[in-house]
């Protein structure tokens, strides 16, 4: 039932969708999902290494094409991933796939090649405050501090993706000039990043934003390299999916169960829940490579394991949806037998 619902639901959306969203652009979405670091490492209580390889091998059998893995950073400044190595060197990779990992400094690259790591992410924020209070360097320092991450990177044959945060507001300084968010996105892609990732770190943006964002930054930086970076503190984030999209985005970072937070942007909700995502991007007829089934099952079991429920709201209906059929057939079953007593 639930198959042929969307089914029905692409058919009819499928029409207008190809002629407003892939006419110029890709009808695939590239998911790239960040539960396991950006979602994990704002856990309180400690995840086993176990359970993180779990999420990860679970993540990338659902046919999620990257899932970013780990960081490797300070367990000063992040507890949480202080088991990075443990969990990287343990995972089984599935070929095909790509688990990138956060270094924040040349000496996490070296940490990260160490561990096999074939692709790392980097981050800067638009904000002095931000970078202030989340690196303690200013905006100039961390464009430095970019570049030289980047070339250790390079130099190691590494790929290397940028994030650039509070692109659509930041916690500290309020509205964020868009101007400045595409002078960050043209230096990581000088510095040679073969992807920017840019994130609504707070959860603030909206369409509207979102659309004066890209307008300055895809003047800049090609359309195929940017991804969006979406948290849901105001319920937003699929809408600022949907127009991303308008704009030939073809990247999304996602979170399954919408893990995450940020733990240096108070009040911060977590990361779009993958499932969320994906039943948006198939419902409009847009092909990702996720099997819905199994990742809803990971986004239940991680969610149970952290005993709580999960913020993707597709999710819950989805499952509401399975239990109601399954009753249904059991009901059907019983009066089966019954008639046939
Ligand atoms: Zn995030």
């Amino acid at each position: 039932m639930l198959r042929s619902t969307t089914r029905l639901l692409s058919r009819s959306l499928l029409p207008s969708a190809r002629q407003h969203y892939t006419t110029k652009a890709s009808n695939y979405v590239k998911i790239v999902e960040v539960g396991p670091r950006d979602g994990l490492q704002n856990e309180k209580q400690l995840i086993p290494a176990a359970v993180k390889i779990e999420l990860i091998e679970r993540l990338a059998n659902a046919g999620l094409p990257i899932v970013e893995s780990t960081s490797f950073v300070s367990p000063k400044w992040v507890p949480q991933m202080g088991d990075n190595r443990e969990v990287f060197m343990g995972i089984k990779q599935k070929p095909g796939v790509s688990y990138p990992v956060l270094t924040p400094n040349v000496k996490g690259v070296e940490s990260a090649v160490a561990a096999g790591a074939k692709e790392v992410a980097m981050f800067t924020a638009v904000t002095e405050t931000f970078n202030k209070k989340n690196t303690n360097c200013t905006t100039a320092e961390a464009v430095e501090r970019l570049r030289q991450v980047a070339r250790a990177a390079l130099d190691k044959n590494l790929k290397v993706r940028g994030y650039v945060s509070v692109v659509l507001g930041c916690p500290y300084e309020g509205p964020v000039d868009p101007v400045k968010v595409a002078e960050l996105a043209k230096e990581c892609y000088d510095a040679g990043c073969y992807e920017i990732s840019l994130g609504d770190t707070i959860g603030i943006g909206t369409p509207g934003s979102m659309a004066r964002m890209l307008d300055e930054v895809l003047k800049v930086v090609p359309a195929e390299i940017v991804s969006v970076h979406c948290h849901d503190t105001y319920g937003q984030a699929l809408a600022n999916i949907l127009k991303a999209l308008e704009y030939g985005i073809r990247i999304v970072d996602s979170s399954v169960a919408g893990l995450g937070g940020c733990p240096y942007a108070p009040g911060a909700k977590g990361n779009v829940a993958t499932e969320d995502v994906v039943y948006m991007l198939h419902g409009m007829g847009f092909e990702t490579g996720a099997d819905m089934d199994k990742l809803l099952e990971t986004g239940q079991w991680i969610s149970d394991i952290l005993g709580r429920p999960t913020n993707s709201r597709a999710a819950s209906a989805l499952m509401i949806a399975k239990e109601r059929q399954k009753q249904q057939q059991q009901q059907q079953q019983q009066q089966q037998q019954k008639a046939r007593l």
